[in-house]
Order: structure tokens, then sequence, then C-alpha cells
């Protein structure tokens, strides 16, 4: 039977006049150059399919060639220190295929296929395999061991196995023999659908926060491993930055960067940045542990609309490993604006905004497949995402902003005017919250110190405190104050510029650990208690501040080295005898 023909093109959704020929999710090659496309809809008359790729050119009549499977990705090793489009296309490989732009229709193999790898053979002739057990490692880079895993709904018996040596992508490495007698040749990749989360033995409650080194988020506003943020911020206020300074230190394994959306340059910049930095974990390069999906402003919407189930099932994969991954999506914004366009060439009834009613269904699925899981295997693996959300002129009211809220259990809120004070990261402290607080307070209390969540509340509520007494100091001036709120006052900015903002450009203060935020809340709730005691005894505020231990403080963050936390103690004492001073000369003039 010839293939179904074309009979419509609307940008990238095209119509085809057949209803048997295809099934829901179908991936399909649309064209005379095979263009890439998926069946998202179907009624008595015609499919729909959305195209991945450019549509200019495409005439009726041109045929479209089932594939018989769902839009899948291949996994493998291959995947790290990589640069793929949103459906997983490698874009070197393209770039070198087509020159500078990616080219449409350009049929290459996903991973490399004829890259060697060290395979080390698990299992024997005669071993029963369930799904998700590993049957051979290889060092994918110098940073991941990559485990071939059993896919995970088959099981059986191995039959045959290749000794250890040098194999390539597809080269046979096991066959299993199935219940029903089938066999099933195993080899160093296996595919898997990118709308289809991959399955996991269970779901495991937060408990370990995932380190940025970033002091706003590790101490005021938390994730945990497994968890979901949202960073909503206005254009400017930092969401990329952010997001580039916890690809760079969190305590992840392996950093997923979807560029969704926004300008290619940031990508290039992105790949530049980490194939220099220095990795802290592993002394290479960052990109031996990374990998990136760029589908910038100017490549195909559809596709965008893809490469954040991309993002996520490559992410998927190597937790079944029993490894963590952050991703990182800049940003869903985008990512909705192409499901707003393709929902538009649809004609769906619209819902707020001009979004689709599925908005956030769709959000909410994307959303669900981050946590922390046994795997089938019974390892511990888990996926961690931080959404940047792009509302226009800062208003968060707006639907993905809301509905992202909604999905997600930390709000990391940019505000517009501490970026414009230059107060980075320009994390609002009022609005911004963590739910995973409660989770995590053991792991603080037992890993960094019992006092860090008592330390972690005073400072949370003295930046409350200030709050409410900027409100009356912005109605009726400051003089009316009792020094002891005066003293809350200085103290928060103590806590603002000396702790809450961040300097990423700076070497020392661009990642900070965790043993060093705790010693500066200590600190600077120590010389608040003190300051108190002093007032209480009659010293003024100005002569507390004028002795210059507030900007002591301030400092603390350049001054002592991450990796000298015992010269807290002797900042502690010079600190100490300063006031003392002040108390004497307090005494001498009575
Ligand atoms: P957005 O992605 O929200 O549009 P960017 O992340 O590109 O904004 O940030 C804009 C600028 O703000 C950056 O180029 C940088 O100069 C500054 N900036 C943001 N965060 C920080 C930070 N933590 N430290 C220093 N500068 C920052
Ligand atoms: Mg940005």
């Amino acid at each position: 039977m010839p293939n179904p023909v074309i009979f419509s093109v609307n940008g990238p959704v095209v119509k085809v006049r057949d209803t048997n020929a295809f099934s829901m999710m179908e991936m399909v090659y649309v064209g005379h150059c095979r263009l890439i496309g998926e069946v998202i809809g179907m009624n008595d008359t015609e499919t729909t399919i959305q195209v991945y790729e450019g549509t200019s050119g495409l005439m009726t009549g041109e045929p479209v060639e089932p594939t018989g499977a769902p839009m899948s990705v291949t996994l493998g090793p291959g995947i790290l220190n990589n640069i793929f489009d949103g459906i997983e296309r490698p874009l070197k490989t393209l770039e070198s295929v087509s020159g500078a732009f990616i080219g449409d229709g350009i049929d290459v193999p996903l991973l490399d296929t004829e890259r060697e790898y060290d395979v080390t053979v698990k299992v024997k002739t005669g071993t029963v395999l369930q799904g998700g057990e590993a049957y051979a490692s290889c060092q994918e880079t110098s940073a991941i061991l990559h485990l071939c895993m059993v896919p995970p709904m088959l099981s059986g018996e191995v039959i045959r196995t290749v000794k250890d040596g040098k194999y390539r992508l597809n080269d046979e490495i096991i066959c299993l023999k199935d219940a029903a007698g089938q066999e099933h040749s195993l080899t160093l990749c296996q595919r898997w659908p990118i709308r289809r989360a991959r399955p996991a033995a269970r779901r495991l409650p937060p408990s370990r926060p995932m380190i940025t080194g970033q002091r706003v988020l590790d101490t005021l506003f938390p994730i945990a491993r497994g968890g979901a943020a949202a960073i909503p911020g206005g254009f400017g206020t930092g969401k990329t930055m952010t997001q580039h300074q916890i690809a760079k230190w969190c305590d992840a394994d392996i950093i997923v960067y979807i560029g969704c959306g926004e300008r290619g340059n940031e990508m290039t910049q992105v790949l530049e940045e980490f194939t220099a930095l220095k990795d802290p974990r592993t002394g290479k390069s960052l990109m031996e542990r990374t990998v990136l999906i760029a589908n910038t402003s100017n490549m195909p919407v559809a596709a965008r609309e893809a490469s954040i189930y991309t993002g996520i099932t490559l992410a998927e994969y190597y937790r079944d490993m029993g490894y963590h991954i952050a991703i990182m999506a800049d940003s869903t914004s985008r990512w909705a604006e192409a499901l707003r366009e393709i929902s538009g060439r649809l004609e769906e009834m619209p819902a707020e905004e001009g979004y689709p009613a599925y908005l956030p269904s769709r959000l909410s699925e994307f959303y669900e497949r981050t946590g922390a899981y046994e795997t089938l295997s019974g390892r511990e693996g888990s996926v961690t995402v931080i959404g940047a959300v792009s509302p226009q002129g800062s208003d968060f009211s707006e639907p993905v902003t809301q509905n992202t809220r909604r999905f997600v259990r930390c709000f990391w809120g940019l505000d517009k005017s501490l970026a414009y004070a230059r107060h980075y990261p320009a994390i609002n402290w009022t609005s911004s919250y963590s739910e995973y607080l409660d989770d995590l307070a053991p792991y603080y209390e037992k890993q960094v110190n019992p006092k860090f969540v008592q330390y972690r509340s005073e400072i949370s509520t003295l930046l409350k405190e200030e709050q409410t007494l900027m409100d009356i100091v912005r109605l009726i001036g400051s003089d009316v104050l009792p020094e002891d709120q005066k003293l809350v006052i200085e103290i928060a900015r103590v806590i603002r510029v000396g702790f809450l903002q961040q300097n990423a450009y700076h070497a020392e203060d661009t990642y900070v650990p965790l043993e060093k935020q705790y010693l500066m809340m200590k600190l600077i709730l120590h010389v608040y208690r003190r300051a108190q005691e002093l007032m209480r005894d009659g010293t003024a505020l100005a002569d507390i501040a004028a002795s210059g231990i507030f900007e002591l403080v301030i400092k603390v963050k350049y001054d002592i080295p991450n990796r000298q936390p015992e010269r807290f103690r002797t900042l502690t004492q010079q600190i100490d005898a300063t006031l003392d001073g002040l108390r004497t000369q307090k005494k001498e003039v009575l």
C-alpha cells in the first residue's frame, strides 16, 4: 500500500487524510526530505502531525511514512559531553553535515556509532536478568561509568555474551531469551519514548538537599535531591546566571542543560564555559558529566516542545544507573509558548492568555517525572529539575508562573528591583519559599551542625522583622524607632549584604560550602547578641557601628577562604575584643 500523502501544511502542523496508517504519538517521516514528525491528533477524517523541522518547501501530495514506533530517543554511551537539538540529533555532527545551520531531514545517527568503548561484561550465559539490571559497563567519559541495563519491560536468561573488549554502540553484547522463548539482542544502547516516564521500583521521600553552594538557596530555600524548583523572573533578573551557577557547583553527578527558546549565544557560552571550567568534583572539564540540549529561539518550534521531554528522558536513564541528575530548563515559558503556537495552528479552543487548556497537565506531567527513586535494580538515583520561568514584565500572575507554582515545591522568585540595585542573586527572600525545609532539617542538623536549622530560622526572622520595620520607616522615618529596632535593621543589612548577596564572579564567593554558610550565620547572630548586650548596658548603636565590626562581618565572605573555617574563631575573638573595648570605654566615661 502506498504511503498516505500530505493534505495541508500550516507551519509545523501537517495534516493527512488517512486514519488507519498511523497511531497516536507515532513518529513519522514527512515529505520527500523525510522530516521527523509526530502524530498528535486523529479523528475520523484526518491525522494531524507536528513536524520537528522547518516545513517551508513542503508540498501537498508528498508522502508521510509511518515508523511504527513512538517518538523516541537513543539511550547509550555518547550522550555526555555532547550537544543535541530537541529531538536528540547531535549538533556537532549536523553542523559538519550541513554547514553552519542545521539542515532539515538529514538523517544522522543520534549517538556516535563508530566510537569504540572499553566494555566490561558483568553477566555469564545462564544468568537470569530482570528489567533494569546491568549486563555491562563502560567508561563513557572520564567522569562517568556507564551501565548498560536490560530495558525496563524485558527479562530473561542470558544465552550469549561477548568477551570484555572494545565494542561500538550497535554491537551485540548479550542475547537474552525471554519466557516466551523469544531472543533479544542487547547492544550498548536502547530506545525509549520521550513522553513516557521510565519506570522505577518506588519513589523515595526527599531527605537530602541538593547542595548548590549558593547561600540564599542552601540556607534559606533549599531544594531536595529529586525536588523541583522554579526560578521566575523578568528579563535580566538572573535566571540564566542562577542556573549556570547551580549547574557548575551543585553536587549532582550529571547535569542536563536544556536551552529552550532562549538566545543561541547563551548556549554557546554554556558550552565554552563548561568546557573550560575545571570541575570541582573530577578536576576535568565539567562537560564530561554534562549534556546540553539546545533548542534556541531560531530553531523549529515543535522541537522546542519536545526538548524538555528529551532532556528528562536522558536524565531518567542515568537515574536508573544510580546517578543523581540535575536538569536546568531555560526557559519553560518558551516551551509553553511553543505549546501555545502549535495549539493555535490546531485551532484548539484557547484558555488563559491563549495557552491551551492542557498547559497545567503538561507542566504537571513534566514535574511529576522528577524525584528520588529506588530503581528497578535496587539502586538509588534522583532527577532534580530547576525550571526558569520568564513572565512578561515580571508579572508572576500569568498562567505559566501560576501553574508551575502548583507543581514545584521550591519557588525562587527573582526581583527586578533587587537586580536593579545589583543585589545578586536577586532572589526575593520575602516571596520565595521552599517546602522542603522540614524534610531536610535532619540532614542539616546531622551533617552540618545541630544548630543549623535554629540559626536559619533566626536569620529568616530577622529579615521578616526588617521588612515590618521598614514599612514603618517608610511612613514616619527611622528616627522614631527605638535603638533595639534600629539594631535589627542594621543586622538585617549585614545579612542581606554579607550573606544573601553572593558574587558569582568572585573566586571564593562563587561557591560556598555548607560549613562556611553555617559559620557565617553563627558569626552574624553572635555579633547581634553581643550588640544587644552592650546596648542593654547603655552603649549606643552608633558607637558599635563606628567600631567597624558590621563591615568586618559583611566582608567575611571574601576575607575568610572556604578552606580556612578555623579563621572564624580568631575573627570572633577579634570582634569580641573590639566590643569589650567599647564596654571598657563606656565604663571609663562613667
Ligand atoms: P535572565 O536570564 O533572567 O534574563 P541573566 O541571568 O542573563 O538574566 O542575568 C543578567 C545579568 O545579571 C548577568 O549578565 C549578570 O551580570 C548579572 N547577574 C545575575 N546574577 C548574578 C550573580 N549571582 N552574580 C553576579 N552577577 C549576576
Ligand atoms: Mg536568560
